[in-house]
């Protein structure tokens, strides 16, 4: 059949810039439709703004810390609107320069809402016509839940989305959640001189992360001033005279300036003409794809966020690359989601990659585990008494590294470094065999000798 485009991307977030980029760098015909802003949630209201505010956060603790090396330093002031304001700035930059790349690569922008018409007919909402595209991509994302089990008052709390353009700095604030968002914020807030309350539904934040982690870092949360309050819901939210009472499950009612809500993301397959063209979804109305990204509609293809496989943007640009390899380079490539790093943006941080205790004991492996804590050499003149946390998971029959689990500072930078060497299949005698740079906080990966213990799964 004669098309316009031999691939229509839609949305133009972290998977389908680099899908467009990289389609048209193979000579295909391809459009793109964005409804809001190039870079999509990671640039505009997630990662990159996300760790600008980690960043201002951390000078908090910078200038706590300086006074045992010496230094004094007169009564710093932060100013909310400025870091916002500069933020804002950078963002606005990042987004024109994503924009200019996809151009650049030849790529068609249309700046508008991408629905399906029919299963090769995509009409543009407000441009009001039809296009029509061999392969369409769907690469929507998601957006944050507010999904409370019908709290009421709801409408009353913020989301992520909201956080990055506060108006006013919250000096009290309620979060409810226990994931990675819910804890990046509590961390950014209280680093900015927030007073924070967590409410998590369950026992333990962090599902999912090494249990030795979630301690380390609850523990850490709570030494700093962070009140975290577990096997908590929302049960209702009244504002009155710009004033948030958030009252829990357990009838405790707490006064704050803003509530916000880190409950998880919904993929953004709403409204989009899917049902109409038979699209399959999933849990939580994500695309089922196989592993090939391809949907049960043999042209149409979903990276990223809206099927809900990893939310991490280095994964959907993953997905975004072995799309392409598949169907424009004729190379059939399936995503491959082993080994991937990933952290916490917490103070300290947590960087991880591979298998937890728990889940190299639930895939079969005989384990031995290696830990360590200890005071990380900056913290001793600061007088900071916060310990980090390393931990290797090592398979007992052929010595092969499973997992790495570090709490600590710069934890996301070691554990990068680290996910090359496990990828590559490193043995803990790899590691052992390798020399130390001292003196870091890293070298504790290559001086663990002494086997903390073993498990049979
Ligand atoms: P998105 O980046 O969400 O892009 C989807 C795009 O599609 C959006 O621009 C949207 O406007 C557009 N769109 C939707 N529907 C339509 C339509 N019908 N027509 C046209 N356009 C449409 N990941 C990390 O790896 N590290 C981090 O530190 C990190 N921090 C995060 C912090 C926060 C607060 C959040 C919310 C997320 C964070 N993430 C992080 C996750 C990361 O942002 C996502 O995994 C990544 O952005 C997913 O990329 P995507 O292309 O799938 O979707
Ligand atoms: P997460 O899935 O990480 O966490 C959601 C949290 O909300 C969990 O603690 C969950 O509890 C809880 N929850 C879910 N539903 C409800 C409910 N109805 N009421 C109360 N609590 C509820 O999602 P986030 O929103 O924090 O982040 C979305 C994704 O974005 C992450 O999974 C991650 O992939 C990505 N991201 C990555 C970051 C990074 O790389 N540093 C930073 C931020 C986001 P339970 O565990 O019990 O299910």
């Amino acid at each position: 059949m004669s098309c316009d485009y031999d691939l229509f991307v839609i949305g133009g977030g972290s998977g389908g810039v680099r899908a467009s980029r990289l389609a048209a760098q193979t000579g295909a015909c391809v459009a793109i439709a964005e409804e809001y802003g190039f870079g999509g949630t990671c640039v505009i209201r997630g990662c990159i703004p996300k760790k600008l505010f980690v960043y201002a956060s951390h000078y908090t603790e910078d200038f706590e810390d300086a006074a045992g090396y010496g230094w004094t330093i007169p009564t710093p002031h932060f100013d909310w609107n400025t870091l916002v304001a500069n933020k804002n700035k950078e963002i606005a930059r990042l987004e024109g320069l994503y924009r200019q790349n996809v151009k650049a690569a030849g790529v068609e922008i249309i700046m508008d809402r991408a629905v399906f018409e029919d299963e090769h007919t995509i009409r543009l909402v407000k441009e009001n016509r039809t296009v029509t595209a061999k392969h369409i991509l769907i690469a929507t994302g998601g957006r944050p839940s507010r999904d409370t089990g019908g709290a009421p008052g709801a409408e009353h709390c913020i989301t992520s989305n909201e956080a990055f353009y506060l108006e006013k700095f919250p000096r009290r604030i309620v979060i409810a959640g226990g994931g990675y968002i819910a804890v990046e914020f509590a961390h950014i807030f209280h680093g900015l001189g927030a007073e924070v309350t967590l409410l998590y539904r369950g026992p333990k934040i962090l599902r999912g992360f090494d249990e030795n982690m979630r301690d380390a870092l609850t523990d850490s949360m709570s030494a700093r001033g962070i009140r975290v309050v577990v096997d908590r819901v929302l049960k209702r939210i009244d504002k009155r005279d710009g004033e948030v009472f958030a009252f829990t499950d357990k009838d405790e009612m707490i006064e704050t300036d803003d509530v916000m809500l880190a409950i998880g993301r919904v993929p953004n397959t709403a409204d989009m003409g899917l049902n109409k063209i038979g699209l399959k979804l999933g849990k939580r109305g994500r695309v089922e794809v196989d592993k090939y990204s391809r949907t049960n509609i043999e042209h149409i293809y979903a990276i990223g966020d809206v099927t809900d496989r990893m939310a991490l943007t280095p994964v959907a640009i993953h997905e975004a690359m072995s799309f392409v390899k598949t169907v424009f380079d004729g190379v059939p490539t399936p995503v491959d989601h082993t080994f991937v790093p990933t952290a916490v943006f917490s103070q300290p941080e947590i960087g991880t990659v591979g298998m937890t205790e728990h889940s190299a004991l639930a895939h079969g492996h005989a384990i031995d585990v290696y830990k360590s804590s200890f005071r990380p050499l900056k913290n001793t003149l600061s007088g900071r008494d916060e310990r980090a946390l390393f931990k290797l998971i090592v398979d007992s029959k052929d010595n092969r590294v499973l997992g790495c689990h570090i709490f600590g500072p710069e934890a996301a930078e070691i554990v990068q470094i680290v996910a090359v060497a496990m990828k590559m299949g490193a043995t803990k005698a790899d590691f052992d065999a390798t020399i130390a740079l001292h003196p870091s906080v890293a070298e504790e990966l290559v001086t663990m000798r002494i086997k903390s213990y073993s498990k049979n799964g």
